[in-house]
């Protein structure tokens, strides 16, 4: 038998989303991780999964890193970090407490959010945060200022919102929502409160709405979007739901390629590839690589922003890591030393 040749029509494709994967928060903190097993040697203890990725937390946890869900797990003197998802200010007073060497990987653009939590609650605003509840950021971000805060979980909690004055509320967010759920809450909350302020800049991160931008781009060509992603991560689940919001026909997150039913693909000529915020690339081509084997050998990337943003390590582990090599340099200059004068 012949086979026909594909045309253009039938050729399977990929339409792999950028930006994609790791962002800089996620970078940092897994890098702050690797960079105090290599400072301190192991064990590191990390209190919650240092970012909510599978593979990035095993992959850690081989090299020596242990986590724990509180800082009481830990053995006092020893060193903790604490997550991307930052913490509320009563960690930093157990970790004290436990003489523990605390290392913060709060992403700077939690800890802004934590900012404003903070200054609304010193001009005694109420604060309506939206947000999952129960998520660590949210736990996290609450925790500054518990009396002034309460949860709005979506469109639908918020008639169940009350305030002491409505001319003195802010809404501030979870850094990883759906942008479009979220401004839909915020139409809600304002048809309730028409005074609400909005926070003085966006909570929702430059990687989440950077993700989710380039999904809505490409899921209406798609007959799927896979996302690979676990299964507690904010910002990887909602980028299934905007895909199908957005018109792909189906949805999937995935950790792993070896994950992908074969019946997800059956029928489909376009495959959307995209990974959340805490995802490295590694498990993205191999995804494409379980693709292809499928026939899917055709991939376009589809580029709608260039994210160049870093952020530095931690202060503390900064200000560790020159003592280290100021260390070693006056070890070298002495060894130097004694062998001239040998
Ligand atoms: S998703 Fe956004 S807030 Fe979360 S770590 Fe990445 S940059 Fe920071």
């Amino acid at each position: 038998m012949i086979e026909a040749e594909a045309t253009p029509e039938t050729r399977k494709r990929v339409l792999l989303a950028k930006p994609r994967g790791y962002c800089a928060g996620v970078d940092r903190a897994v890098q702050t991780v690797e960079e105090a097993l290599k400072l301190y040697g192991a064990p590191i203890y990390v209190r919650k999964q240092i970012v909510h990725n599978k593979h990035v937390v095993s992959t850690l946890e081989q090299q020596g890193a242990i986590f724990v869900e509180e800082n009481e797990e830990v053995p006092e003197g020893a060193t903790v970090i604490f997550s991307a998802h930052g913490v509320a200010p009563e960690v930093y007073v157990q970790a004290k407490e436990r003489s523990l060497r605390a290392i913060d990987a709060t992403c700077p653009l939690v800890t802004k959010v934590h900012h404003e939590a903070r200054r609304f609650a010193a001009d005694d605003y109420d604060i309506l945060l939206i947000g999952h509840e129960g998520h660590e950021e949210v736990i996290g971000t609450a925790g500054e200022a518990p009396a002034h805060i309460q949860l709005v979980d979506g469109p639908d909690s918020v008639d169940q919102v009350t305030v002491r004055d409505p001319s003195k509320v802010v809404w501030l967010s979870q850094t990883t929502l759906s942008v479009d759920e979220t401004m839909e809450t915020v139409a809600r909350l304002k048809q309730r409160l028409p005074l609400l302020q909005s926070p003085p800049s966006d909570d929702i991160c430059y990687a989440t709405s950077n993700r989710q931008h380039v999904v809505k781009q490409i899921a209406a060509d798609c007959d799927v979007v896979i996302v690979v992603g676990s299964r507690n991560s904010s910002n990887s689940i909602r980028l299934v739901e905007v895909a199908v919001d957005a018109g792909a026909r189906a949805g999937y997150l995935v950790d792993y390629a070896s994950e992908i039913s074969d019946e997800w693909l059956a029928g489909a000529t376009t495959v959307g590839l995209t990974s959340g915020a805490s995802v490295p690339d590694e498990l993205v081509m191999q995804v494409l690589d379980h693709l292809a084997e499928r026939g899917f050998t055709d991939v376009a990337e589809v580029t709608t922003a260039d994210e160049r943003l870093t952020f530095s390590l931690p202060q503390e582990l900064k200000r560790d890591m020159k003592a280290a090599a100021a260390a070693r340099s006056v070890q070298a200059a002495a060894l130097a030393a004694s062998a001239g004068n040998g």
